[in-house]
Formats: structure tokens, C-alpha cells, sequence
């Protein structure tokens, strides 16, 4: 390869590496206006136009992309309506999930589903699990239930994207500080975070506990304040 030549091959890949990152940023983030570099040549877009959940798994397919790939045993996409008004976001499938390949279907999960079937009812908008939708930051369960490292989060974070995109709902909810930082950009803990809205792109997102800490006996003040941040986010998609 001539000199000219290897520069060229250079700039080409400086490029591409950058936009990849404008790109990804997005995922997580309200677009920073920051002007990315013209393209010198067309990446897949994140959310190609005419998107479906259909499509997304099927580009998701035997997903290996990160090495939560490799220690899975199922694949959990997200379960729910795919014009759902509400949708729930959590950190990564449990044991339960992984066997099964559905989002929160251990006990936490149990917990979420009371939670909005209960409340809902109590606030004369009943719902049930179905009407929304329910998924995951990360699609495959971090061993050992970890937290989902970065790369695995930024990875994944394509197919969430693409899965918000797509439902476009009226609100998102996300659940405990993974679910948070991911979905909305900031960094803080769920404590300072909960009961305030933040945005996905011009999507209100409300922050709240992750049902499996509100599970721990002692979490009784936490649990109350859980409950009013899923009013709020009920009365604000349903009244
Ligand atoms: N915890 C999560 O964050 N997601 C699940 O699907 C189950 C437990």
C-alpha cells in the first residue's frame, strides 16, 4: 500500500470510529449537538425506517455480540404491546428470565406486575401487564446477576434504542439506576433520580426503585415512594 494510499485507508476508519460513537451516544442520550462527521460512507441506520419489533429480533438474532452472549440461556427480548403508551425498562434478565426468555418473571417480576395491575385499579385506569410493554437494558442475563459492564450496556443499547423507537410511547418508566443512567444519560443514583422526570430523545421518562430492592424487608420508605412515582407516571400516559 503507497503512502497516499495507507492515509486514505486511515482517515476512512478515523472517520467511521468516530461516527460509530456519535451514533452510539445517541443511544443513551438526547443528541448532543455536536456536528458529526460528514459520512463517507452509509453505516446501517439504529432504527431503519419502517422498524418493528419483528425486525429488530430478527436483526438481533443468535446474538453474540458481547460475552453475555456466550454464558445465556435464552435470550430475553421484552414482552408486551407493541403500541403500548407505557413502557418499563429494567437492568437484565434474573435466573428465572433466562430460562424462560421473558422479562421480569422471578419474584421482582411478580412484584412489577402487582404494581401495575394493583395501582392502576386502585387509580380507576385499569391495566394489566399486557397493555404495556416490558424489557431489559441488557437482553442476556449477566452472570451471577451482575451489574452489566459498559460495553455490554452499549451494545445492547442498539436493540433498546431501536425497541423505543419503535413503540414510541407516551412515557418510559425505568427501573433502579442501571435502567436510569442508561435511558436517560445522567449519572446520579437512583435516590437522587427517582420521582423526577428526564427524557429519552422528547419521551418523558420517570425514574424509579427497582422492584428487587423494594423485595428487601427494610425498604419500606422506598417502597411507598415507588408507588408514587408509578401514579404519576399512570395518571401522566392514562388520564
Ligand atoms: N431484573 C431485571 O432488571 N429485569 C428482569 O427482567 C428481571 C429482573
Amino acid at each position: 500500500m503507497d503512502a497516499d494510499a495507507l492515509r486514505q485507508y486511515l482517515e476512512f476508519y478515523q472517520d467511521l470510529h468516530i461516527q460509530t460513537l456519535y451514533r452510539r451516544t445517541a443511544v443513551a442520550q438526547a443528541p448532543v449537538v455536536v456536528a458529526a462527521p460528514e459520512p463517507k460512507m452509509e453505516l446501517p441506520p439504529l432504527a431503519p425506517p419502517n422498524d418493528s419489533l419483528l425486525k429488530i429480533i430478527q436483526d438481533l438474532g443468535d446474538c453474540h455480540r458481547c460475552k453475555l452472549g456466550d454464558a445465556r440461556n435464552k435470550i430475553v427480548f421484552g414482552v408486551g404491546d407493541e403500541k403500548a403508551q407505557l413502557v418499563f425498562v429494567g437492568e437484565g434478565p434474573g435466573a428465572d428470565e433466562d430460562e424462560q426468555g421473558i422479562p421480569f418473571v422471578g419474584r421482582a417480576g411478580q412484584l412489577l406486575t402487582q404494581m401495575i395491575e394493583n395501582t392502576s385499579k386502585k387509580e380507576g385506569i385499569p391495566l394489566k401487564r399486557g397493555d404495556v410493554y416490558i424489557c431489559n437494558v441488557v437482553k442476556c442475563r449477566p452472570p451471577g446477576n451482575r451489574t452489566p459492564e459498559p460495553d455490554e450496556m452499549e451494545i445492547c443499547g442498539e436493540f433498546l434504542y431501536r425497541q423505543l423507537s419503535t413503540i414510541r410511547p407516551k412515557a418510559i418508566c425505568a427501573l433502579g439506576g442501571t435502567a436510569a443512567r442508561a435511558v436517560t444519560g445522567h449519572k446520579e443514583g437512583v435516590t437522587k433520580m427517582r420521582g423526577k422526570w428526564f427524557k429519552w430523545q422528547d419521551i418523558p421518562v420517570m425514574v424509579t426503585y427497582h422492584p428487587s430492592y423494594l423485595l428487601r424487608p427494610y425498604n419500606e420508605n422506598a417502597k411507598r415512594e415507588a408507588w408514587e412515582d408509578l401514579k404519576k407516571v399512570l395518571h401522566f400516559v392514562y388520564d
